[in-house]
């Protein structure tokens, strides 16, 4: 009998991507974006979206040109089928709600038509959004019973405004206009004929949930001049109603310590999380320009060795967080159970370091006041227990002369070194934000190590700002890495006492506010 091979056909997912904060997105966009074979995406829905796409989905950029409307979502239609016939799970990533003036209406009429199986997921709507990010009430109990969504034009070729504006000046309630941006003054003006009075409250919002986000807060008689003013662009929500004179004067969002900064954090790829998470929760918009990446040191006969004597040490002495992780890494595959750790005294060279090893249960009996290798060292001779001493310094394969130099000469102790990884440069030319970067500059440079700062050094032609781009300060984890930006003839704005993430925040913090 003939075997008849059933072709297995993919899905469609029509996914609203939220606003623009990506922490807006729903549960069930992100598990779609992270499983999909192919993203179909354009410019409303925010690019860190795409991060989280799996290895091997094939992205597709379908952001329309203006002018070239009709044809492109054709081909978009095209596109989806196209790729659901091959058995692909495809995401159709919108900004927004993909059935607020998404037209997510198109997409869905042809996957019907060609009987490709798909599904609709919500997301959260610009003007929500924006009224909840700008504190703008869209109803009250007395000032406002009804909430209309308008577009100002729906097609970009389109001259007149298709919404008559006049009717809905009596409608009242609160109106929430989508697209009105070129035509701001036209829709103002219509619905002060239409019979709105010119001190209805009015407000702009633009780039709504972004740490750009701007708004203005007016009377319908004003606002067009107000937002001349403020030079607010699109995208943006207008709103008109008696509710909106409820806007709140304190803006949870925008009063937040770094709203508005830009700020660059240089960490190797999988290391920037927390810091960027703490900046963004402050306000910061955060440039990710990883220039160092950490690479496992391969030496299995040295770490055999070092783990066989790991019982003769009396002190093992971390230099960096990195040297820690990977450590403890290495040394479970090895031994799987924390006692062949043995009784040694641990030694780190900052708070960061010794965060990790707490992380095992292991008390860090030592940190040096200052995190430098010469403070490290100096703490340890002050101790009087390293004469004729084991000690395993485990580290990278940069910095560790020095220490290792004098536990030797002045401690007297017999030092091992135990290189666990190695710090390269990063090409920056790859970093995600380069891009952004040389073009608007930036607020603040976060270099965690003298690595950072050397290769920033190195790589100088590639990260040169335009002439106009915000120049930045740049700020240092520690001693060490100061020292570094210094010899370069870089100027250190800003230095941590305790090398950690959260002190690093707040001292951005300070600084800002003291500006
Ligand atoms: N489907 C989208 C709307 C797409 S139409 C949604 O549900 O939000 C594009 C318009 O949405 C823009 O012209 C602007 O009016 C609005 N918009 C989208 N993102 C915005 C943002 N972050 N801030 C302000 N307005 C935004």
């Amino acid at each position: 009998m003939a075997e008849i091979k059933e072709k297995k056909m993919g899905r469609v997912f029509l996914v609203g991507a939220g606003p623009g904060d990506v922490r807006l997105i729903t549960l069930k966009a992100s598990e779609l974006i992270k499983t999909c074979d192919v993203l179909v995406f354009d410019h409303l829905a925010n690019s860190e979206l795409r991060k989280g796409v799996p290895m091997g989905c094939e992205q597709i950029d379908v952001g329309k040109s203006p002018g070239r409307h009709t044809m492109e979502q054709e081909e978009i239609g095209k596109i989806l089928v196209q790729k659901a016939r091959e058995g692909k799970k495809v995401v159709r990533l919108k900004g927004g709600d993909p059935f607020v003036f998404g037209r997510c209406a198109e997409e869905m009429i042809v996957l019907n038509e060609e009987g490709i199986a798909f599904e609709i997921v919500p997301g959260v709507t610009a003007a929500l959004a924006c009224a909840a990010y700008a504190g703008i009430p869209l109803s009250h109990r007395d000032y406002g019973s009804s909430i209309s969504f308008l577009t100002g034009h729906e097609d970009i070729e389109k001259e007149s405004l298709r919404v008559n504006f006049r009717k809905f000046a009596e409608v009242g309630g609160t109106l929430c206009i989508y697209m009105g941006m070129g035509k701001l003054e036209e829709i103002i003006s219509k619905l002060l004929k239409g019979g709105l009075p010119p001190d209805k409250p009015a407000a702009i919002v633009s780039q709504g949930t972004l740490p750009n986000q701007r708004k203005v807060v007016s009377t319908l008689d004003q606002i067009v001049d107000d937002a001349k003013k403020a030079k607010l662009e699109a995208p943006a929500i207008i709103f008109v109603g008696n509710a909106v004179g409820l806007t709140s004067r304190n803006n949870w969002f925008e009063d937040r310590p770094l709203f508005g900064k830009r700020i660059v954090v240089t960490r190797p790829v999988g290391q920037v999380s927390r810091l960027k998470d703490l900046l963004e929760k402050k306000g910061a918009e955060v440039l990710e320009l990883p220039l160092i990446k950490i690479l496992p040191q391969n030496d299995r006969k040295l770490i055999a060795e070092t783990f066989a004597g790991i019982a003769t040490y009396e002190w093992v002495v971390f230099t960096s967080a990195n040297g820690a992780r990977e450590f403890f890494d290495v040394f479970f595959k090895a031994f799987g159970d924390i006692r062949s750790f043995g009784p040694m005294r641990v030694a780190c060279v900052g708070e960061a370091t010794a965060q990790v090893v707490r992380k095992f249960n292991l008390e860090v009996e030592l940190i040096p006041d200052r995190s430098t290798g010469e403070d490290l060292a100096q703490a340890l001779v002050a101790t009087e227990s390293l004469d004729s001493a084991n000690v395993l310094v485990v580290t990278g394969n940069r910095n560790r002369e020095v220490l290792v130099g004098l536990l030797e000469s002045v401690g007297h102790a017999i030092v091992d070194t135990l290189p666990i990884y190695q710090t390269d440069f990063a090409d920056v030319t790859e970093a995600p934000d380069v891009a952004q970067y040389c073009q608007y500059g930036a607020d603040a440079i976060v270099f965690t190590s003298s690595s950072t700062a050397l290769s920033f050094v190195e790589q100088e032609e590639d990260l040169k700002i335009e002439n106009d781009a915000t120049k930045p300060m740049l700020c240092s984890f520690g001693p060490e890495t100061s020292k570094t930006l210094l010899e370069n003839d870089l100027e250190v704005s800003l230095e941590i006492e305790n090398p950690s993430v959260d002190s690093m925040v707040d001292a951005l913090v300070q600084k800002f506010e003291n500006h």
